[in-house]
């Protein structure tokens, strides 16, 4: 099976070319030609995440790698969880939440970019080639892409951060990692400086030695998509007792989302998927008022979910919405966000097949967080939290709710003492952060400066 463009440009790739490439030529998105389908029995027979990832990631990989090749990867693709299943799952009245964070970031990032990190070690092996990371960060991304990469000596990883809204937490599990082929960057600027710069870095490339690869980790790569696939498929096969099953996801990007439509559309069945936002609220606009615009990021306090447009939505809007009519979504996305996105009211009423969607405010998360610790003794994180409305609110007694809890409490130390709430159980990986050394170099936004930088540090 072969990948194109949501834009159409770009088309007949493998696996390996839009891995590695990351956007397609026409600012696009790739695509798998079509959806693999899965027999459901052959999941429901399945125990464990990694023998469901055995048979998911194949059917993605087909192009570039034999189904030995692939299993070969996969065996050493996901390390340092906390515990062997990767995944726990918390029953509940009438919904379960499947802990994603029991990786060595504590968010569920690191199963889409221990994925992407597997397969570019792969390939560089294969081409004996070398290859630099490049992205920002205002969340979880950047660890989950240091901690992918760093066992990895042919790849060397730049990550920039912006002054701004993540934890302290979050910032030094990625300036406390003391790796050769490791930099993280404090960049004076916001998030969407540094986008730019990566943005900018993307089309000069004058940094990199010959053959150099040039890798993107966000999330529009759609290796992290297949990882996460393969999680919806585990919920599915350990709570198949239930009638019928809906996921509610905390979303920015929308890339975990996708990954549960994709689930979907290759035959996981399900009845709903709830879109849950913060107060960036631009796919709840769409999803309740058939309005896609680009609003100002709001700083909350779920940092990881601060975004102004969602970056993976192209996807949905092309599959979905417009029936994979390349030419329609180019149109679209390649005026966005100066126009708004807003459809005839008989394509918008396709959402009603499949999504729901809910805004919650910092105060509300704040309230849930506190509520559900005193009915429940379980404490979310404030990215989790934000899926409870749609849990609780479910009035069909035969479909069960299940909650991706996308982080760790402990990740948030400073709004518990807010909440007057003690935190126990904190992971192995974010204890000690605050004793180490921190090895951060500092840059203005400044493309020059940047590229100066990677030039030096670049191999030789
Ligand atoms: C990245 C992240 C999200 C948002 O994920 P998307 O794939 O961008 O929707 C939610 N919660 C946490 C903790 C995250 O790190």
């Amino acid at each position: 099976m072969l990948f194109h463009s949501t834009r159409g440009v770009d088309k007949d790739k493998t696996f390996a070319d839009i891995l590695m490439q990351g956007l397609a030529s026409d600012g696009g998105l790739f695509m798998p030609d079509t959806w693999p389908q899965v027999e459901i029995e052959k999941i429901e027979s399945m125990q464990s995440f990694q023998e469901i990832a055995e048979y998911i990631v194949p059917f993605f990989t087909a192009s570039s790698f034999s189904e030995q090749e692939t299993h070969k990867v996969l065996k050493d693709a996901w390390h340092d969880f906390e515990i062997e299943s990767l995944i726990k799952i918390k029953p509940f009245n009438n919904y379960s939440i499947l802990e994603l964070f029991h990786g060595p970031t504590a968010a569920f990032k690191d199963f889409g970019l221990q994925l992407a990190a597997a397969f570019f070690n792969e390939i560089l092996n294969q081409e004996n080639k070398t290859a630099l990371v490049l992205g920002a960060t205002s969340g979880d991304t950047g660890s989950a892409a240091i901690d992918s990469c760093k066992k990895y000596s042919r790849i060397k990883s730049f990550i920039m951060l912006p002054n701004g809204n993540m934890s302290q937490i979050q910032r030094r599990q990625m300036t406390t990692v003391m790796s050769e082929n490791v930099r993280a960057i404090r960049v004076n600027g916001t998030f969407d400086d540094c986008q730019d710069l990566v943005k900018q870095a993307f089309k000069v490339r004058d940094f990199l030695n010959n053959d150099q690869y040039l890798l993107a980790v966000n999330s529009i790569n759609w290796t992290r998509i297949v990882g996460q696939i393969c999680y919806y498929f585990y919920a599915y096969a350990n709570l198949r007792d239930h009638k019928s099953i809906s996921f509610s996801v905390p979303t920015g990007n929308f890339g975990n989302v996708f990954a549960c439509y994709s689930a979907y559309k290759m035959g996981l069945p399900l009845k709903s998927i709830c879109v849950a936002v913060n107060e960036n609220d631009i796919l709840h606009r769409f999803f309740s008022n058939n309005d896609y615009s680009k609003h100002a990021v709001l700083e909350t306090i779920s940092p990881s979910m601060d975004i102004s447009v969602a970056s993976n939505f192209e996807r949905l809007v092309y599959d979905f919405f417009l029936d994979r009519d390349s030419n329609a979504c180019a149109n679209l996305f390649n005026s966005f966000p100066s126009n708004a996105i807003k459809f005839d009211s008989t394509i918008w009423e396709k959402r009603h097949e499949i999504f729901l969607s809910h805004k919650v405010t910092d105060k509300e998360t704040k309230e849930i967080i506190s509520s559900h610790f005193f009915e429940t003794n379980y404490l979310l994180d404030p990215h989790t939290a934000i899926g409870i409305p749609a849990c609780i609110e479910n009035l069909d007694s035969s479909n069960h709710y299940v909650l991706l809890a996308t982080a760790h409490p402990a990740k948030f130390p400073k709004l518990y003492e807010e909440l007057n709430i003690d935190m126990v159980d904190v992971p192995s990986s974010l204890m000690n952060l605050r004793d180490k050394e921190e090895n951060v170099y500092r840059l203005n936004a400044n493309y020059d400066e940047l590229s100066n930088f990677i030039k030096i540090n670049n191999f030789n």
